[in-house]
């Protein structure tokens, strides 16, 4: 398989594995991101109070087409919002910030609701027709504030909340003590990697012989952001049979389009645990008849392709295949694919500390396009025509330039 002996040894890497930071190229089409030793504001990002104020904003003037609702709270009790939109009985949920510092996503999502919210036009009518579109939008709000990855939560917290815990041998193996990851201190403020904390069985209840855990094995709920969205899963299970589509918004390193030196603008993925119909997969055995891998590889094409479609030459050229082959139960995308759910990631270029104010517009709106690219295929049923096969054809991602 293409790209087989370049990724060997990568299924290590975490999700958004930007803890190395690769060298730069200097003479990539796409220009250089920023000097990665360099770090930027945030100002120009629309923070938490700001995204508030602007939900409100865009249901109040949606004539009753967005509705918000606090569907949960964060550990530091900032609310989590859902903005649902359409009537469809197709349900397509997504999710940004689960890491804070990734925030592309929420930019893209607000857009998207203004857009679904207020306009007239016939594609809109259509697709609120055909869809229901639930947005979470900064899930993780405590990690957002502090643009870090990891919630703001303490091991003693998550013991008080589960009191049997307090015999677990050691934390949870995502829990983020160190006083440098990622250029944040969590030794004051330690706090969970949200995003290895779901597992597919949405009714587990913690038990201490699951501590600490790794990475190829499912998380806990421990973390209320990650409830939170457990409980929003489960609630449109009970009310449409199942959540269609799932949506994760992230942001990832500096990488390159395999074989060139050319930037990564943002990279896709549908596979993020072993198909459970198969030898490798036979563990999530339970979850064999829901799972739908070619639904998420038609649906990674769907956002592929939106974006191809904008020419060779266009700043939202130049996307791949995140690392595939992983198994990583413990991601929100892995417990929700193994519920049936047609599962999509998204890894922007960069951090959003990392990133200049030039690009972020320009890496906002590759995200905005391959959503449309999802959300319109979805609408008229062209997803479910495109061949899964040609998701092998996406380009792989390397770690240094002409790899
Ligand atoms: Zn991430």
């Amino acid at each position: 398989m293409k790209g087989k002996k370049l990724l060997a040894g990568v299924s290590a890497l975490a999700l958004c594995a930007s803890l190395a930071a690769p060298a730069l190229a200097t003479n990539s089409p796409n220009g250089n991101l920023t000097n990665p030793n360099q770090v930027y504001s945030i100002q120009g990002w629309t923070n938490y109070a700001e995204m508030v104020m602007k939900l409100q904003q865009i249901e109040s003037s949606s004539q009753g087409r967005v509705a918000l609702e606090v569907v949960g709270k964060s550990n530091q009790g900032r609310d989590i919002y859902q903005a649902r939109v359409g009537t469809g009985d197709k349900v397509i949920l997504i999710e940004s910030e689960i890491h804070g510092n990734e925030k592309t996503g929420t930019e893209a999502i607000l857009n998207i609701l203004q857009y679904l919210g207020s306009s007239n036009s016939p594609e809109a009518k259509k697709i609120r027709e055909e869809i229901t579109f639930v947005a979470l939008p900064k899930m993780n709000p405590d990690a957002s504030e502090l643009d870090r990855r990891g919630n703001d939560m303490s091991w003693a917290e998550v013991v008080q909340a589960f009191p049997q815990l307090a015999h677990a041998s050691r934390p949870a193996w995502n829990y983020y003590t160190s006083s440098n990851m990622q250029q944040r201190d969590y030794s004051q403020r330690p706090g969970f990697d949200v995003n290895r904390d779901f597992n597919p069985d949405l009714n587990y209840v913690p038990k201490a012989s699951d501590f600490p855990g790794d990475s190829s094995k499912p998380g806990w709920f421990i973390t209320p952001e990650s409830q939170t969205v457990r409980d929003v899963y489960k609630s449109l299970q009970a009310e449409f049979g199942k959540v269609d589509v799932f949506i994760d918004l992230h942001h990832q390193g500096q990488y390159y389009v395999e074989g060139t030196d050319d930037l990564v603008t943002l990279s896709l993925s549908a596979d993020f645990v072993p198909d459970p119909n198969t030898e490798r997969g036979a563990k999530y055995a339970e979850y064999k008849d829901n799972f739908n891998l070619d639904y998420s590889k038609q649906l990674n094409l769907a956002a592929y392709n939106a974006l191809q479609s904008l020419g060779e030459n266009s700043p939202f050229n130049n996307i791949t295949l995140y690392s595939q082959n992983l198994d990583l139960p413990g991601t929100a995308l892995g417990s929700f694919a193994l519920n049936g759910s047609g599962t999509i990631l998204f890894e922007v270029r960069g951090q959003s500390h990392t990133l200049g104010q030039k690009k972020k517009g320009q890496l906002v709106k590759a995200v905005e396009t391959g959503l449309y690219g999802i959300i319109n295929g979805v609408t008229d049923g062209s997803v479910e025509q495109l061949d899964p096969a040609d998701y092998n054809k996406i380009p792989n991602t390397a770690y240094a330039p002409s790899l």
